[in-house]
């Protein structure tokens, strides 16, 4: 099962939706499609936390997670 992160849910205004094998996968492609999309964003550790935070396991439902299954 992958993780998967939903740009919008870092608080920017975009419908990509990154998938990746890992946290650290979909970190290295946020890191990318922000040098490319969001050109106001700077990868600081505050950025990175929110990602981390916004990361998904994929297919989990969406009550929770995943956590409470
Ligand atoms: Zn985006």
């Amino acid at each position: 099962m992958g993780k998967v992160l939903a740009c919008k849910d870092v608080g920017v205004n975009c419908d990509t939706v990154i998938r990746g094998k890992d946290e650290a996968d979909v970190l290295r492609q946020a890191a990318e499609h922000a040098k490319g999309c969001h050109s106001g964003v700077q990868m600081t550790p505050a950025v990175q936390a929110k990602i981390l935070a916004a990361i998904k396991e994929e297919g989990s439902s969406s009550c929770c997670g995943g956590s409470c299954h």
